[in-house]
């Protein structure tokens, strides 16, 4: 393959386009004949100024987000957003922050918040092991706001569309599937996502917040954790992660590039196909999500023989399949096939289940 590089279905961080790392490697050494490389600029010049402002300039024409919203470019990854969600959102008078519970990263996110603010579960998907997600909802009056999973990153399950919050403000994590489609940003209060699954690089969270939100913030908050620093000062109030910044602004130029996200929606809906459909009719293998919950991005099966998965797992790795352990809290096969994963990666993949199960059947 290209630079002898293998397929990569790690869960993250994770695969990157080869024309990124391509632009990448070159401004490396030298930014844009600048004679700094990309990580040598300092974040208050000039040339850095203009890589943060048109990655998001990209991304609000990606997403067509309206000046209603403000666009944050933070650290601490996603798990930092399970606290800074709560404390800056929770509100004054309003009622519990609300969340559905599908999988840990879900968990860990209402844990949070139950430092900060009484909290409500308003669905579980628990009882079956997270494998779906939970149909009717009980939305409190006056929710502060109601928090969602958009893809379940450990367990494969996926929102197609967007839960009814009954008018509370919607907060997603959309750390494993953001930018995988075009989504309605009026929907939402507040999106955040780590790069490392669909993104860039890990070291940053992009945080899109509607403005009126930050009205609800608290005015003793430490800065860092302050949504309004972030704002008021264009993400740069201090050293913000520059090379992340830069990495995942150039993954925006690829998605323009390359059809934006309706394009990418239709490859990736393409590419789980070939992955289900192939399990689906596998007397071999079998899907642990529900079908009509099934995640795009992260495709979780089993062998039927439980008992082959760490040879499936070994002899995929020596045969140029890499990163296909499930979690570990969870075991099985977990394929990632985010944006930058190939199709051909897909397809190669099939081939290999397909000679295991007849080396095993
Ligand atoms: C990976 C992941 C997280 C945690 O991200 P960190 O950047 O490691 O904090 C949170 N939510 C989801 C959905 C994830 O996939």
């Amino acid at each position: 393959m290209e630079h002898d590089r293998i397929y990569n279905f790690s869960a993250g961080p994770a695969v990157l386009p080869v024309e990124v790392l391509e632009i990448v490697k070159e401004n490396i050494l030298n930014y844009n004949k600048s004679g700094m490389g990309v990580m040598e600029l300092s974040h208050r010049s000039p040339e850095f100024t203009e890589i943060i402002e048109s990655a998001e300039a990209n991304l609000r024409e990606l997403l067509s987000i309206g000046s209603d919203y403000s666009v944050l470019f933070c650290t601490g990854g996603a798990s930092t957003q399970f606290s800074m969600v709560p404390m800056n959102l929770k509100g004054g008078g309003e009622g519990p922050c609300s969340y559905i519970v599908t999988g840990s990263w879900s968990k860990k996110a209402l844990a949070e918040a139950k430092r900060f603010s009484e909290t409500h579960v308003c669905g579980s998907s628990e009882d079956k092991n997270f494998s779906y997600l939970p149909g009717t909802l009980d939305i409190p009056q006056n929710a502060a706001y109601v928090h969602f999973t958009s893809n379940n990153t450990i367990f494969g399950t996926q929102y197609s569309e967007e839960p009814d919050t009954n008018g509370a403000p919607l907060i997603c994590d959309a750390s494993s599937d953001f930018l995988h489609k075009k989504l309605d940003i009026d929907k939402y209060g507040l999106i955040y996502a780590g790069a490392q699954k669909n993104l860039g690089p890990a070291g940053v969270s992009i945080i899109i917040v509607r403005k009126d939100l930050l009205e609800r913030v608290p005015a003793d908050l430490p800065k860092m954790l302050d949504y309004k620093t972030y704002v008021d000062a264009n993400s740069l109030y201090n050293t913000p992660p520059t090379f992340p910044i830069y990495v995942v602004g150039e993954v925006f130029k690829w998605l323009k590039a390359n059809g934006g996200l309706e394009k990418m929606a239709g490859r990736n809906k393409e590419k789980a196909d070939i992955l289900y459909n192939f399990i689906d009719e596998s007397e071999f293998y079998r899907g642990t999500a529900e079908k009509d919950s099934r995640s795009l991005m992260n495709v979780c099966f089993r062998l039927k023989n439980e008992d082959l998965e760490a040879e499936f797992i070994k002899v995929a790795k020596e045969s140029g399949f890499n990163g296909l352990k499930g979690h570990r809290s969870v075991g099985g096969v977990r394929a990632s096939i985010y944006n930058a994963f190939p199709k051909r990666g897909v397809e190669d993949l099939v081939k290999f289940m397909a000679q295991f199960s007849e080396a095993h059947g």
